[in-house]
């Protein structure tokens, strides 16, 4: 059951004392306030774990500072939208803001590699309004002899770095908790000069000690990537298991899947799933083009697979691309067959503008319809 407070209420409220002393009442439910931060807006829900079937809704309903009351199925309950009637509202990070509607591209290396190319990159950003990039400090790689990412030693270069070019967070994957607190520790003692999302990698998208640890802290938005041979359904568990521990920062990241099927692409390519999660979650979606395509071929028409791809995400509401991009790919230390070089993801975000305002066209001739049949 989740019980949404009033806009006016606040977590320390009377009005939360006073639902907390009625529901001493019924025995065996477990109470668990949880603060949404949207952009314009904070709301706070209720959340009864265990046995309510007991608990009266109405009554509830007529309590000071209640706003509506709902039973939620045992599924995804609290990353799911239950019923129609829940709006996601998203989260606030470093004054960006996520949600089913927002639209943001996060580009960069697959890996950070040298000061010089993180400053050309952060440079460029900066130059074609990218606020937000990515780049991994600790890499999992197949083979145990391949480049593992710099670790700990860099964050703090690339940290100054960022900030000095506006880039407000940096999505970097994290492999165990001690990277979270190397990350955490480094930005404070840089005096916090941009900002991290930590990405749960596709080989970790079933790490439940790692999903709690990202849960379990509210400092770092979450980019979770879907595994890359789990169903839908499984996804999404692992993402309930991060906003269980407290965190409901979370973007859901597709990235295609593992099959020989989507050769010669290096994934199949599963952005359709992007209304899916958007209809059964409150989760912004994000698509990942250059993991799923895993090469920079071209079609006959000029346009690269990658953007083909990310056009698809992009065309049924994907929130968020996340690209790999590159000064001179072809020296990247990891993935170099499939970062864009700066000409490229400079048409590439041209491309992702034009196909973002189809989508706003097809959700408005949608809207238009939904107004013809109620009328
Ligand atoms: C990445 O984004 O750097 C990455 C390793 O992706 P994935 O976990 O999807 O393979
Ligand atoms: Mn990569």
């Amino acid at each position: 059951m989740i019980i949404f407070l009033k806009p006016t209420c606040g977590i320390e409220g009377p009005e939360l004392a006073n639902i907390n002393a009625y529901l001493e009442k019924f025995p065996g439910v477990r109470i668990k306030p949880v603060e949404f931060q949207g952009e314009t807006r904070t709301v706070i829900e209720v959340h009864l774990i265990g046995q309510t079937h007991n608990i009266p809704i109405d009554a509830i309903e007529q309590m000071r500072g209640v706003e509506r009351v709902i039973r939620v199925s045992t599924k995804y309950r609290q990353i799911g939208r239950h019923e129609a009637g829940i709006s996601p509202i998203g989260f606030m990070y470093q004054g960006l803001h996520f949600d089913q509607d927002s639209f943001h591209i996060v580009a960069g290396p697959c890996a950070v590699d040298t000061p010089e190319y993180t400053e050309m990159l952060f440079k460029f950003l900066q130059g074609v309004g990218v606020t937000t990039a990515r780049m991994g400090a600790y890499k999992p790689r197949t083979s145990p002899y391949d480049f593992q990412g710099h670790g700990a030693a860099c964050l703090p270069w690339v940290f100054e770095l960022a900030g000095k070019y506006g880039i407000k967070a940096i999505a970097m994957e994290v492999l165990k908790e001690q990277h979270i607190e190397e990350l955490f520790n480094t930005l404070e003692a840089c005096g916090r000069p941009t900002g991290v999302i930590l990405q749960i990698g596709t080989r970790n998208a079933q790490n439940f000690e790692l999903l709690k640890a990202v849960g379990s802290q509210k400092e770092f938005p979450v980019l979770y990537k879907r595994g890359m041979g789990l169903t839908l359904e499984e996804s999404l568990n692992a993402c309930e298991y991060i906003a269980s521990e407290g965190n409901n920062k979370i973007i859901f990241c597709l990235r295609g899947a593992k099959t020989q099927l989507g050769a010669p692409h290096r994934n199949l390519v599963d952005f359709i799933h992007v209304p899916v999660v958007k209809r059964l979650t409150r989760l912004p979606v994000c698509i990942d083009p250059s993991h799923s395509v895993g090469r920079r071929d071209m079609a006959p028409d000029g346009i690269l697979d990658i953007f083909h791809a990310s056009a698809q995400g992009v065309v049924t509401g994907a929130n968020m691309i996340l690209v790999e991009c590159h000064p001179e790919p072809d020296a990247a230390l990891c993935d170099s067959q499939q970062a864009l070089n700066f000409s490229q993801m400079e048409q590439f975000i041209e491309d992702m503008q034009a196909v973002r305002e189809t989508y706003a066209k097809r959700v408005a001739i949608a809207n238009r319809a939904l107004v013809r049949q109620m009328s």
